[in-house]
């Protein structure tokens, strides 16, 4: 079959690669009809992790399932399933709990696996015409009869719509509060889409790229632009002086300043000072246990200079970590299902997988209007187009509105 496959920084190319097989009577076959590139696959792509070469990326995918083990009971040939990026077996300790990104047993001696990721267990990823399920009747959410329609959508629950939840629940978000985002990606924008289906009376976010400011203002959240002046001030002049009720992380270790330097606790410490007392704070930005291509010298080995004083004296609380998808994706899929939430809002670019590596070109170098590229490896190159965000059917406003 065809698959992106990372070479090295920098670089990677589509190639042929053998399928993938039923492995374990527990596993299942999905023919990959969308695959999303996320933010984190940057991580990867820029060299700054220690993924091996030949791998399969793609931890977003959605599919129609083609081959199930003898093992599997729930799920069948046909059905339109969407994958978490998180793969767990569904009987750990830490599965028994929901806390399937943080799985014992996928990934020995780490706790959480995931495809095509660096770290996170042999898995290759769904950047392919086929992807293999381990423990298929646990890991595929299977979708309703509008799996084709709003495909854009659902392939959203794979990760950046459950973890922008997550972030507003680790950050302990309650209907009427206020809340600050920090990062415009596509997972802060997903923070944001959560926050105002939640019921949040004031959705601020920060960032500096137009595109995707303008994207946040159209679903009627403030946005900041913090390369025309720290945003703390502006944050406390929008909260009566406060703070914001509960703050997000959503951008992560390689966090910069305006100009392109990183500043790797620019984040934290802003989220530490507008963040009012006793308010809460959700990290879903990928941090790292070390970093050695960093040149800041306490982020190489993974460490931070937080500002814990203040965050002690204002009684602050933190939850931190990847989303465990599967304690969220069935909710989210029926609000989805409804029309009470269409993430596919964020989507820009609809691909091919033959223009994937362009793609990630593109998506690194934070090229203006590459929002989200949601890839096809199913179609050709014929059916490509560039979207405009409004254009479909279900504009943002439309789903606030309701
Ligand atoms: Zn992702
Ligand atoms: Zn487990």
């Amino acid at each position: 079959m065809k698959a992106l496959i990372y070479k090295g920084p920098r670089d990677v190319q589509i190639t042929e690669v053998p399928d993938p097989k039923i492995e374990k009577p527990t596993d299942v076959l999905v023919k990959i009809t969308s695959t999303n590139i996320c933010g984190s696959d940057l991580h990867m792509y820029e060299g700054r992790t220690d993924v091996e070469a030949g791998k399969v990326l793609g931890h977003e995918n959605l599919g129609q399932v083609v081959e199930v083990g003898k093992a599997v009971a729930r799920i069948q040939a046909g059905d339109w399933v969407c994958l978490p990026f998180n793969i767990s077996c569904g009987s750990c300790k830490n599965c028994e709990r929901g806390l399937t990104g943080f799985c014992l047993t996928m990934n020995p001696g780490n706790a959480g696996a995931a495809y095509g990721y660096a770290g996170m267990g042999p898995y290759n990823g769904g950047q392919a015409e086929f992807l293999r399920v381990p423990y298929g009747d646990f890991n595929c959410l299977k979708l309703p009869d509008d799996a084709e329609e709003k495909e854009n959508d659902y392939v959203m629950l794979s990760d950046i719509f459950p973890t922008g939840w997550h972030a507003t629940e680790l950050a302990g978000l309650c209907p009427g509060e206020s809340i600050v985002i920090f990062g415009c990606g596509p997972v802060g924008l997903m923070a944001a889409h959560s926050a105002l289906i939640k019921g949040a009376s004031k959705v601020i976010i920060v960032d500096r790229h137009p595109d995707r400011l303008a994207l946040a203002r159209k679903i009627g959240v403030i946005a900041i632009d913090d390369s025309k002046g720290p945003p703390v001030e502006e944050i406390l002049d929008l909260t009566g002086g406060e703070g914001a009720d509960r703050g997000c992380e959503c951008v992560g270790y390689q966090c910069h300043d305006p100009a392109g330097h990183e500043i790797p606790n620019l984040t934290m410490n802003a989220l530490v000072q507008s963040v009012r007392p006793t308010g809460g704070i959700g990290v879903v930005g990928v941090f790292v246990e070390e970093d050695p291509g960093s040149k800041d010298q306490l982020a190489k080995e993974g460490k931070l200079a937080f500002d814990f004083g203040a965050f002690f004296e204002k009684g602050l609380s933190m939850g931190t970590g990847q989303c465990n998808v599967k304690a969220y994706n069935r909710y989210l899929r029926n609000l989805i299902h409804t029309g009470r939430a269409n993430p596919s809002w964020i989507i820009s670019h609809e691909l091919s997988l033959d223009e994937a590596p362009d793609a990630y070109k593109h998506f690194d170098s934070r090229e203006r209007g590459w929002t989200k590229v949601i890839l096809h490896p199913q179609q050709n190159r014929a059916r490509n187009r560039t979207r405009s965000t409004t254009a479909r059917k279900g504009t943002p406003e439309a789903a606030h509105a309701e």
